[in-house]
C-alpha cells in the first residue's frame, strides 16, 4: 500500500483545515483489511490559515514529514495529547524534518503537571530501547510543559485552548479557532458517568468539528472499562448536547477492519448525519460545505463517495 502523499501547498489563508495522518489507536496495523481507514497511529495536522500545528507524533508523523518535504515551516509546533507510545513512537522518523540542522521542533506537553515531554522522551529514545537519543538528531528540540486547562499563547499571537481529559496519566484536549471556525480534538478520553461531562461540553460547545475517541462501540465497552477510551455513541451524545455541528471519530481499534468501520459509520450516521469515521490522509476544511478526501494512491470507494456528500458544517 503506497502512502506517499503529494506535498500540501497552502499559499493563502484557506481557513481552518485539518489532515489526518494517522487515526489508528494503540498500535499500528497494516494489511488489505485496513486499506481504506489506514493503520498509522495518531498524528493530525491543523492549519489555521498558513499557521501549522502538528498534534501527536504517532507513526503517522512519518507520512506528514514525507508530505511536507518542501513546505514545512522552520519552526514546528508539536502539541502532544499525552506521551503514550502510540502518540510518540514516530517522532525520530519525522523525516526529513529531524535531519535538518535549521529545524526547530517545539513540543508542548500538558498532562504531566507542568513537566515537559523532554525527560520522558529522553528515556524512551535511548539505548537499549532505541539506538540514538534525540539530541543526536540534527534538528533542535525545545520542550515546553504546561498544565492542561491553560490557554497556550505562541510568539506570533496564536492561541490554543486546552482541557484535561480522563485517561491513564491524563490527556489533553485542544480547541483551535480561526476565521470564525472552531475545531476541537478530544482524544484519548474515557467518558464519565454521568455523561456528558459539563465542563467538557462547555469546552466543545458550538464547535464546527469535534474529533473524538471512538475506539470501542457501546457493545464492546463493558469489557474494556477503565482502559481510557470511549465509544462513537458517547461522541454523538457529547456532540448533540454541546451543539457540535460535525463529528469525526478517531483512535480506531486495531481489530476494526474497513468492513467493520464502514458498518460502524452507517450506524453513526443514522444517529448524526454529519458524523464520519476519519480516514488516514483525509483533509477537512472545517466549516466548508463539503469535506475533501484525498487518500493518495487509492481508488475512491463507495463509502468514500458517500463521505464526500456529507456536509461538515
Ligand atoms: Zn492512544
Ligand atoms: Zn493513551
Amino acid at each position: 500500500m503506497s502512502k506517499y502523499p503529494e506535498p500540501t501547498i497552502c499559499a493563502a489563508d484557506q481557513g481552518l483545515v485539518l489532515r489526518f495522518w494517522g487515526v489508528r489507536g494503540s498500535t499500528p496495523v497494516s494489511g488489505p483489511q485496513y486499506a481504506e481507514f489506514g493503520g498509522s497511529t495518531p498524528c493530525i495536522e491543523v492549519r489555521c490559515g498558513e499557521r501549522m500545528f502538528v498534534v501527536d507524533a504517532g507513526s503517522g508523523i512519518y507520512n506528514l514529514g514525507q508530505g511536507h518535504r518542501t513546505d514545512l515551516p522552520r519552526d514546528v509546533d508539536l502539541l502532544f495529547t499525552h506521551l503514550h507510545l502510540d502518540h510518540t513512537a514516530g517522532l525520530p522518523f519525522f523525516k526529513p524534518a529531524v535531519l535538518d540542522a535549521d529545524r526547530v521542533i517545539n513540543t508542548y506537553c500538558g498532562n504531566l503537571g507542568g513537566e515537559s515531554a523532554g525527560p520522558t522522551l529522553d528515556r524512551l529514545f535511548a539505548p537499549p530501547l532505541f539506538p540514538v537519543t534525540l539530541d543526536k538528531l540534527c534538528c533542535t528540540f525545545n520542550h515546553h510543559g504546561f498544565e492542561a486547562g491553560q490557554t497556550l499563547t505562541f510568539p506570533d499571537g496564536s492561541r490554543v485552548d486546552t482541557i484535561l481529559l480522563n485517561h491513564p496519566q491524563g490527556s489533553v484536549g485542544y480547541r483551535f479557532e480561526h476565521g470564525g471556525r472552531r475545531l476541537c480534538l478530544i482524544s484519548d478520553i474515557e467518558h464519565s458517568d454521568p455523561w456528558p461531562d459539563p465542563e467538557l461540553a462547555r469546552f466543545v460547545a458550538g464547535a464546527d468539528l469535534m474529533v473524538y475517541d471512538g475506539m470501542f462501540t457501546d457493545g464492546e465497552y463493558p469489557t474494556c472499562r477503565g482502559w481510557g477510551h470511549s465509544t462513537w455513541q458517547k461522541g454523538v451524545e457529547l456532540a448533540q448536547t454541546a451543539g457540535v455541528k460535525a463529528l469525526a471519530i478517531i483512535h480506531l481499534h486495531p481489530a476494526h477492519s474497513d468492513t467493520a468501520l464502514r458498518d460502524m459509520e452507517a450506524d453513526l450516521q443514522a444517529e448524526m448525519p454529519t458524523a464520519f469515521i476519519a480516514r488516514e490522509s483525509q483533509s477537512i476544511t472545517v466549516g466548508a460545505p463539503r469535506s475533501v478526501s484525498r487518500r493518495a494512491g487509492s481508488r475512491p470507494t463507495v463509502a468514500r463517495e458517500v463521505r464526500r456528500r456529507i456536509k461538515v458544517a
